[in-house]
Parts: C-alpha cells; structure tokens; sequence
C-alpha cells in the first residue's frame, strides 16, 4: 500500500540511471512530486519523461510534477545553490533519496589514482553529507522527513578490489547509523538500503563502458535489478510514520 505517498514530494539524487531512475519511476505509480537530481541533463529528460507516462497510467489525481535538476552532488558550492533551481511548487520536499554514488575499477590499493580516491569520496561520502546536512534543516523545520541513503553491502563487509568503494559505503553506514540515532524521538526517519549486486549501469562505469568486462561480474548469477532496489525505497518510505525501516539487505539469491 503506497497510499501515503500520495501528492509527497520526493528529491532523489543519481535519478538518471539505475536504482535511482526505477525509483523515480515507481514513486511518480504511487502519485507523489520528484525532484530528479544528476549530471546528464538529457537521461534526466527521459526519466522525466518515464515518469509522466508512469503517473499518467496511474489514473492518479495526486502528483505528477517532475522536475529534472543537473547538479554534481560533488560540487559543494551547487547544493548550497540548490533552493534556487527548485521549481517553488516542490520546495516542499517530504523525502530525500542520497542514491548517487560509483565506483571505478577494481585496482589494488597502491594503484588506485589519486583522483579516482578523492572523485569516490567527494560524491559517495561528501555529496551525500552535504545533502544530508541540507536536508535535516529543511526537515526539522518542517517536523517531518524521510532521509533514504544508498549503502551498500560494500559497506558492511569489505572485499579485494574495492578498497575506496568499500570505505565510501562503510563511511556512509556510519554516518547514516549515527544520523539514525541522533534523530531518534523526532519525526525525521532514517533509512540505508544495502544492495547486493544489481544490474544497471553502475559496472560499465566501473570498468570504463567496457560492455564486456561489465558483464563479467555478474557471471553464474541472476543479479538484482533497479527495480528490485526501488520497490524496497519506495516500500520503506510508504510505511506508517511511527515504522522506521532502519536497515534492509537485499542480496541476489546467488549471493550471500
Ligand atoms: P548507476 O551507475 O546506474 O547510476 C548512478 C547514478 O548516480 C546515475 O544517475 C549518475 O548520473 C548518478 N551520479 C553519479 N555521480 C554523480 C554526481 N557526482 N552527482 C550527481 N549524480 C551522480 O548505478 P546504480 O543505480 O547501480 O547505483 C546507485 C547507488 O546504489 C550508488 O550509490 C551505488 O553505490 C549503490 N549500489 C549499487 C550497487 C550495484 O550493484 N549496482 C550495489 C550496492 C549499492 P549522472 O552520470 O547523470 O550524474
């Protein structure tokens, strides 16, 4: 039942691709506002897009203003600016998705480029601090909000290969876990979902837009899809105000 999401306004950040893309898309189904956060300008216009003919199929009364913003959540002088691009009628924003993040390739530690470590961090940890910090302002002086971070199971387990990604999620988890507990006895919730492994276009940019490579990694298994991760956003944010879905891992059944 996502009838609590009806005319709320919903901010995500990476919403031209993958989970954030399928997030939109299923928040646009259940009739709520979104303001669509990333780099490329045109994929956001097709997400638009997506989502106008997803809110029109609804037969929805409620919802269905979108507005595609191009923002660098690693470009800390444009989220301080960001008010100013938000179309008045959704400055209300109810729900704020941190979902941009990336990891580039899988190099041992003393061979990862200096500015591939700072370029993980100032988009995985520091965009979605600064988001954050925007945000909590916005939502204590609202009494109400929902922050929804993208972790990773990279942020609980760490693996070879992926030594700045796994420290950008585990640095997310404990921010994220500290928020939780800061907010708690206020009507702020705090959600981190944790994906496994998820097919989208997060491995080409890993590995470059090499298709094969991307391809490599999900070898003998049937990995998630954005849609998978988007029907748990959309199901923690669409709980009761007195639920708080804290945490959820959701793993392929090919991984554990
Ligand atoms: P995609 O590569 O498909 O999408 C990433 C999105 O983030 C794109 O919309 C991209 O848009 C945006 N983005 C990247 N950098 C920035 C930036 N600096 N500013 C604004 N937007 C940015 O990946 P996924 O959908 O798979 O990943 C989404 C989140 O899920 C990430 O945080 C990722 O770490 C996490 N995750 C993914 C897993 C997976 O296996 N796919 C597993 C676990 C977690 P644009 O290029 O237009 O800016």
């Amino acid at each position: 039942n996502t009838s609590r999401l009806l005319g709320k306004t919903v901010l995500i950040t990476g919403a031209s691709a993958g989970i954030g893309a399928a997030t939109a898309i299923l928040f646009a189904k259940a009739g709520s506002n979104i303001l669509l956060l990333a780099r490329r300008e045109d994929a956001l216009k097709s997400v638009r897009d997506a989502c106008v003919a997803a809110h029109t199929a609804s037969g929805l009364k409620e919802g269905g203003t979108f507005a595609p913003i191009q923002l660098d959540v690693s470009d800390k002088s444009a989220i301080a600016g960001l008010w100013d691009k938000v179309p008045p009628a959704l400055r209300d924003v109810d729900i704020l998705v941190n979902n941009a993040g990336y990891v580039i390739g899988r190099d041992h530690v003393g061979d990862i480029p200096e500015d591939v470590v700072e370029g993980m961090f100032a988009t995985n940890v520091l965009g979605l601090i600064a988001m954050t910090q925007l945000f909590v302002k916005h939502f204590k002086a609202k009494n109400s909000g929902h922050i929804i971070n993208l972790g990773s199971v990279a942020g609980i387990e760490a693996y070879p290969g992926g030594s700045v990604y796994c420290a950008t999620k585990f640095a997310v988890n404990a921010f994220t876990g500290s928020m939780l507990r800061e907010l708690v006895n206020t009507p702020i919730r705090v959600t981190e979902v944790q994906p496994g492994m998820v097919e989208t276009e997060f491995s080409l940019v890993r590995f470059g837009g090499d298709a094969a490579a991307a391809k490599s990694v999900y070898t003998g298994m049937q990995p998630l899809t954005g849609d998978d991760i988007a029907e748990e956003i959309v199901w923690a944010a669409s709980r009761p105000p007195h639920v708080n879905i804290a945490q959820t891992l959701i793993f392929p059944v090919n991984q554990a």
